[in-house]
Protein backbone atom coordinates (compact mmCIF):
# COMPACT_ATOMS: atom_id res chain seq x y z
CA UNK A 1 0.00 0.00 0.00
CA UNK A 2 1.02 3.37 -0.53
CA UNK A 3 0.13 6.20 1.99
CA UNK A 4 0.18 9.81 1.04
CA UNK A 5 1.51 11.94 3.23
CA UNK A 6 0.43 15.60 1.90
CA UNK A 7 -2.39 15.85 4.93
CA UNK A 8 0.21 14.47 7.52
CA UNK A 9 2.81 17.15 6.27
CA UNK A 10 0.73 20.09 7.01
CA UNK A 11 -0.35 19.16 10.47
CA UNK A 12 2.74 20.07 12.57
CA UNK A 13 2.93 17.60 16.22
CA UNK A 14 0.31 15.62 14.83
CA UNK A 15 -0.15 12.17 14.09
CA UNK A 16 -2.24 10.13 11.97
CA UNK A 17 -2.92 6.40 11.97
CA UNK A 18 -3.47 4.05 9.03
CA UNK A 19 -4.71 0.35 8.99
CA UNK A 20 -1.84 -1.35 7.39
CA UNK A 21 -1.83 -4.00 4.14
CA UNK A 22 1.29 -5.27 2.31
CA UNK A 23 0.66 -6.05 -1.40
CA UNK A 24 3.67 -7.86 -1.80
CA UNK A 25 3.27 -11.49 -2.00
CA UNK A 26 7.03 -12.89 -3.61
CA UNK A 27 10.35 -11.67 -3.16
CA UNK A 28 13.49 -13.18 -4.42
CA UNK A 29 16.30 -13.59 -2.10
CA UNK A 30 20.28 -14.94 -2.64
CA UNK A 31 18.72 -16.90 -5.81
CA UNK A 32 15.65 -18.14 -4.25
CA UNK A 33 12.10 -17.08 -4.42
CA UNK A 34 10.05 -16.55 -1.09
CA UNK A 35 6.51 -15.69 -0.79
CA UNK A 36 4.91 -14.23 2.35
CA UNK A 37 1.72 -16.25 3.07
CA UNK A 38 0.49 -13.95 6.37
CA UNK A 39 1.36 -11.01 7.33
CA UNK A 40 0.44 -9.95 11.32
CA UNK A 41 -2.19 -6.60 10.96
CA UNK A 42 -0.79 -3.53 11.39
CA UNK A 43 -1.18 0.00 11.39
CA UNK A 44 1.07 2.73 10.06
CA UNK A 45 1.54 5.67 12.33
CA UNK A 46 2.96 8.89 10.92
CA UNK A 47 3.60 11.80 12.93
CA UNK A 48 5.16 15.21 12.51
CA UNK A 49 7.78 16.21 14.26
CA UNK A 50 7.23 20.16 14.52
CA UNK A 51 6.78 21.39 10.66
CA UNK A 52 9.93 19.96 9.04
CA UNK A 53 10.59 16.12 10.20
CA UNK A 54 8.14 12.98 9.72
CA UNK A 55 8.68 9.98 11.62
CA UNK A 56 7.41 6.41 10.20
CA UNK A 57 6.59 3.70 12.70
CA UNK A 58 4.44 0.19 12.20
CA UNK A 59 5.26 -3.15 13.85
CA UNK A 60 3.97 -6.22 12.01
CA UNK A 61 5.73 -10.08 11.46
CA UNK A 62 5.66 -11.33 8.11
CA UNK A 63 5.22 -15.43 7.71
CA UNK A 64 7.45 -16.16 4.95
CA UNK A 65 7.72 -19.63 2.42
CA UNK A 66 10.77 -20.73 1.21
CA UNK A 67 13.11 -23.34 0.26
CA UNK A 68 15.53 -25.25 2.78
CA UNK A 69 19.05 -24.63 2.53
CA UNK A 70 20.23 -28.13 2.33
CA UNK A 71 17.24 -30.38 1.26
CA UNK A 72 14.95 -27.52 -0.62
CA UNK A 73 11.25 -28.74 0.93
CA UNK A 74 9.61 -25.47 1.79
CA UNK A 75 10.07 -24.47 4.82
CA UNK A 76 7.77 -21.98 7.15
CA UNK A 77 9.16 -19.27 8.91
CA UNK A 78 8.42 -16.07 10.54
CA UNK A 79 10.27 -12.94 10.13
CA UNK A 80 9.81 -9.30 12.40
CA UNK A 81 9.29 -6.23 10.59
CA UNK A 82 9.85 -2.69 12.83
CA UNK A 83 9.91 0.26 10.81
CA UNK A 84 10.80 2.92 12.41
CA UNK A 85 12.16 5.99 10.25
CA UNK A 86 12.08 9.80 10.72
CA UNK A 87 12.75 12.20 7.45
CA UNK A 88 12.41 15.44 6.47
CA UNK A 89 9.81 17.09 4.94
CA UNK A 90 9.67 20.12 3.23
CA UNK A 91 6.30 21.30 1.18
CA UNK A 92 4.42 18.10 1.62
CA UNK A 93 7.00 16.10 0.01
CA UNK A 94 10.18 14.37 1.80
CA UNK A 95 13.50 15.74 1.48
CA UNK A 96 16.08 13.77 -0.17
CA UNK A 97 19.01 12.50 2.30
CA UNK A 98 22.11 14.04 0.47
CA UNK A 99 24.41 11.04 1.78
CA UNK A 100 22.33 8.44 0.92
CA UNK A 101 20.31 9.74 -2.12
CA UNK A 102 16.44 9.03 -2.29
CA UNK A 103 14.30 6.82 -0.19
CA UNK A 104 13.54 3.70 -1.83
CA UNK A 105 10.15 3.93 -0.09
CA UNK A 106 9.15 7.37 -1.39
CA UNK A 107 7.18 7.84 -4.27
CA UNK A 108 6.24 11.24 -4.75
CA UNK A 109 4.06 12.34 -2.26
CA UNK A 110 3.44 8.63 -1.04
CA UNK A 111 5.36 6.09 1.34
CA UNK A 112 5.56 3.15 -0.27
CA UNK A 113 4.55 0.63 2.73
CA UNK A 114 5.33 -2.47 0.71
CA UNK A 115 8.83 -1.39 0.09
CA UNK A 116 9.31 -0.47 3.89
CA UNK A 117 8.46 -4.24 4.95
CA UNK A 118 10.19 -6.20 2.05
CA UNK A 119 13.33 -4.07 3.54
CA UNK A 120 12.76 -4.94 6.89
CA UNK A 121 12.32 -8.67 5.95
CA UNK A 122 15.49 -8.56 3.97
CA UNK A 123 17.87 -6.85 6.86
CA UNK A 124 15.49 -9.90 9.47
CA UNK A 125 16.34 -12.42 7.18
CA UNK A 126 17.49 -15.43 8.94
CA UNK A 127 21.19 -16.40 8.52
CA UNK A 128 20.41 -20.11 7.99
CA UNK A 129 16.76 -21.84 6.45
CA UNK A 130 16.53 -25.44 7.66
CA UNK A 131 13.07 -27.70 7.47
CA UNK A 132 14.52 -29.39 10.79
CA UNK A 133 18.04 -28.52 12.89
CA UNK A 134 19.80 -32.13 12.01
CA UNK A 135 18.16 -31.54 8.14
CA UNK A 136 20.25 -34.44 6.20
CA UNK A 137 20.05 -32.56 3.14
CA UNK A 138 19.77 -33.90 -0.31
CA UNK A 139 22.04 -37.14 -1.57
CA UNK A 140 25.15 -35.35 -3.12
CA UNK A 141 25.32 -39.11 -5.16
CA UNK A 142 21.90 -39.85 -6.31
CA UNK A 143 19.88 -36.58 -5.20
CA UNK A 144 17.55 -38.23 -2.76
CA UNK A 145 16.02 -35.89 -0.12
CA UNK A 146 17.77 -37.92 2.71
CA UNK A 147 15.15 -36.86 5.39
CA UNK A 148 12.47 -38.89 4.07
CA UNK A 149 14.82 -42.28 2.86
CA UNK A 150 17.79 -43.52 3.79
CA UNK A 151 19.80 -44.25 0.25
CA UNK A 152 22.15 -46.06 1.27
CA UNK A 153 25.29 -43.97 -0.61
CA UNK A 154 28.06 -43.51 1.30
CA UNK A 155 26.73 -41.13 4.06
CA UNK A 156 30.09 -39.45 5.20
CA UNK A 157 28.15 -36.25 4.52
CA UNK A 158 26.01 -37.19 7.24
CA UNK A 159 28.58 -35.72 10.11
CA UNK A 160 27.23 -32.21 10.73
CA UNK A 161 30.97 -30.37 10.36
CA UNK A 162 30.79 -31.60 6.40
CA UNK A 163 26.99 -30.69 5.95
CA UNK A 164 27.98 -26.87 7.25
CA UNK A 165 30.85 -27.26 4.61
CA UNK A 166 28.50 -28.03 2.20
CA UNK A 167 25.98 -25.40 2.67
CA UNK A 168 29.13 -23.00 2.31
CA UNK A 169 29.84 -24.84 -0.85
CA UNK A 170 26.48 -24.60 -1.95
CA UNK A 171 26.43 -20.84 -1.24
CA UNK A 172 29.47 -20.25 -3.15
CA UNK A 173 27.72 -21.85 -5.97
CA UNK A 174 24.95 -19.15 -6.06
CA UNK A 175 27.23 -16.59 -6.19
CA UNK A 176 28.91 -17.49 -9.01
ZN1 LIG B 1 15.83 -29.57 4.88
ZN1 LIG C 1 22.00 -41.40 -2.30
Amino acid sequence: MKISIKDITSLPDQSKKFKGDCEITEFSYLGSNFSINHIEPFDVVLSMIGTGKLHITLNTTATVVGPCDRCLTDVSFQVPASVDETVQVSEGQVVTDDDIGPYPFVDGEDIDVDELILNEILVNFPAKILCQDDCKGICPVCGKNRNIEACGCDDTVLDPRMAQFLDVFNSFKEVK
